[in-house]
Parts: C-alpha cells; structure tokens; sequence
C-alpha cells in the first residue's frame, strides 16, 4: 500500500511529512473564529483482499505503534433496546472500551506512532478533557513526553487521569479554544508535534479504524451510524475508513452518517441548513462535544454532503435520559457524548427502516464524569442501619 496527503480543499498532493499538518497554500486563508483551512487526508493507493489487516491500511508501520492494546472493542447487541426501539439489526460501538476509555485512543494511537517514526519525544496538545488523557496514556506506553492544555472547567477525572499517566498538565482560564491556540503556539516556540484534533492530520486517519473494525465486525457496511459530533473529526474519521473501503473495492457503498450535535453546541447542523459556519458561545452538558468552533468543520461538512449524511440536534435533557435508558436496558453507562448519539438515535428511530443496520458510537465511558451523570440519579442521604429502616 502507498500512502500520500491530499488536501480536502485544494486537492494539493504531499508526500506525508511528520512536520506537515495542514496545507500551507489553504492555511494562508485562515480567518481566526472559523474551522481550520487545509485539512490534510491520507490517500492511499494499492490493492487490499476482503481478509485485510487493519494495520495494512495505516501509514505508519506497526514497528512504530506504541505497546498499547487500542482498538478491537465489542459491538454489542442489545436486546432489549432492539426490542423496544422495533430495531432487530441496532448495534452500539463500545469505545469506552479502549485503555483509556475515550474513542480518542484511536487517534493518540497513530500520532504516537507517527512521532515514534519521526523520532519526535513529546507530544503537545488542547483538549476537551479525553484527547488529553488519552494521549496521555497512550504516550506513557510509548514513552513519550506529553504536554496538555486542558480548560480549567474539564472535568475533574480527566485531568487526574491525565495526571496519573505522567502528563505536564496546565490548566486553561477560559474554552478549549483558548487551549487549542495556546498548544499550538506552545509547538511552534518549543517544539514537539502538535496532536490537536484535526490539525494533525493522523487524528482523522487513526479515527478511522473504527468504521475498520464496524466492517469487520458486521461483515457489511451498516445502513446508518450515529456520531456523537463536536469539533466533527469523529464523524471526519468514520467517514474516511468506508471511503478507504469503497475505493480499495472491499465495500460497495457508504453508510448514511448522522452528526448528533447537542442543541447547544450545533455549529456543523446550523452549517449544514445555511450553508456557512457561525460562531456561537457553546454550553452543553456534553463536554467532549462542546466547541464553539468545530475545527474539523469543514471537512465534516464536505462528508455529509458528498455521503447524503444528516445532523440532528438533541437537548441536555435528551441526553440525561438517553444515558439512564441506555444504562439501564443494556449495561453500557456511556458519557454524555456517547448518549448524545443514543438520543440522537432515539429521536430518530421511528424513522428508521426496521431491517435497517444501526450502528451506534458509544465514545467514551460514563465513569470519566460522574458528576454530570449524578444530577440524573437520585442520590439519597438516607442510611440504613438495619433491614427494619427499609
Ligand atoms: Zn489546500
């Protein structure tokens, strides 16, 4: 397989360079408050057999990958949900499987390979909360210094996940943009590769092993996949792995991709009725999909274009409830990103083909924010001393 970068906008060939993260003649056109210009895709060129490797279709050979068990997570059946929701094929992607619970080991995965090759020994980057623990564990396996910019309201099990992997943590006053700015000054005085999502061209690519394994998974392309969408390069990267698919010949077609946007934080839905990105103050519970900027916007957009995807909007209440159902008919406590696509899923369900294949992304485990998902739950300060105070 031979492996090059194509710029989404320009359609520029490079060869991949590890110093290389978007395109310079697109990046030229950046305006500050909107999503990054020149995003940078892997194009990929050979011949692959329906019995493929997933590493065969990475630009980074698995010398370099960093001694971490990433990937490879269960796609549930769940029973009950495929009953009640009339939906016999409804899979749900456990990503909160992955070493660090987050999807984003799949993108940290790559970068550190991706440094290992270029023999680059720290990683910089701004985060959410997830990309910055889970860069943090992964770089711990690999050895690698890692240096996280992370808003001061994110929440607290991160930053001491981060903390307890070994990570130079500082923390932001104000938005993960402000930390997304500041990484990328930070790279550019310091050095280190910048791992910020969607700039550093091996995010998308790594995220795409998921569509990788979905196909593997189900031995076909699902008919729909629900993407908890924030800054869009989860939905970027799940698109990229069945494009990889079609054009090697291995699947025929696309999925119907659906951006789930909190209400809140809805910029890549807003762009996708009126054409253009607008800023707005984001404010969701869901913080692993709260930007103000969706800096992989203008890729994510292109995807549901060109794929006939759809975005659909859901409220923090939606959320809460779709996390306690999720939850309690399943087993699964997703985090609030990951209830957000199952919301997004139930608004939607009546719509659905009932022999349709659905596929939905559960991104991260319910554990890494306790406090949002305790103001759904009952909490009594009640004690018992014995069975009679029952
Ligand atoms: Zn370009």
């Amino acid at each position: 397989m031979e492996f090059g970068y194509v710029c989404s906008q320009c359609g520029q060939d490079y060869e991949i360079d590890p110093g290389l993260m978007v395109c310079p003649a697109c990046a030229g056109e950046q305006r500050p408050d909107e999503p990054l210009r020149g995003i940078l895709e892997v194009e990929l060129s050979g011949e692959a057999g329906p019995d493929f490797k997933i590493p065969d279709l990475l630009p980074v050979a698995p010398e370099f990958f960093p001694p971490i068990p990433v990937g490879k997570t269960p796609l549930w059946e769940p029973r009950n949900l495929r009953r009640e929701l009339g939906l016999p094929n409804l899979f749900i992607k456990d990503d909160g499987a992955n070493p660090t619970s987050s999807f984003k080991d799949r993108a940290s995965f790559l970068v550190s390979a991706m440094a290992k090759k270029a023999g680059v020994e720290e990683i910089v980057l701004a985060s959410t909360g997830n990309a910055g623990s889970s860069m943090a564990g992964v770089g711990a396996a690999a050895g690698q210094k890692v240096t996280l910019f992370l808003p001061a309201a994110a929440p607290r099990a991160k930053l001491i996940q981060a903390l307890q992997y070994g990570a130079e943590v500082f923390r932001v006053e104000g938005t993960y943009d402000r930390a997304y700015d500041l990484s990328l000054e930070y790279s550019r005085r310091f050095g280190g590769m910048n791992r910020s999502t969607a700039y550093n061209p091996m995010t998308l690519e790594g995220k795409k092993t998921v569509s990788l394994e979905i196909f593997k998974q189900l031995g076909r392309v699902p008919d729909y996949i629900f993407i908890p969408t924030g800054d869009g390069c989860i939905l970027g990267g799940t698109a990229k792995g069945f494009r990889d698919l079609v054009k090697l010949g291995l699947a025929e077609r696309m999925p119907t991709l659906i951006a789930v946007q909190a209400d809140g934080s809805d910029a890549l839905c807003r762009a996708l009725e009126k054409g253009e990105f607008s800023p707005r103050p984001s404010n969701t519970i869901a913080d692993s999909i709260s930007v103000d900027i969706p800096r992989n916007g203008y890729h994510a957009l292109k995807q549901l274009r060109e794929h006939n995807g759809r975005g659909v909007t859901v409220t923090d209440r939606e959320i809460f409830s779709a996390q306690a159902r999720l939850a309690r008919t399943t087993g699964l406590f997703t985090e609030p990103a990951g209830a957000a696509a199952m919301a997004g899923l139930l608004k939607l369900s009546p719509e659905l083909d009932p022999g349709a294949t659905v596929v939905v992304l559960a991104t991260g485990n319910g554990l890494k924010d306790i406090d949002t998902a305790g103001q759904a739950v009952e909490l009594s300060e009640k004690t018992i001393k014995s069975l009679e105070d029952i």
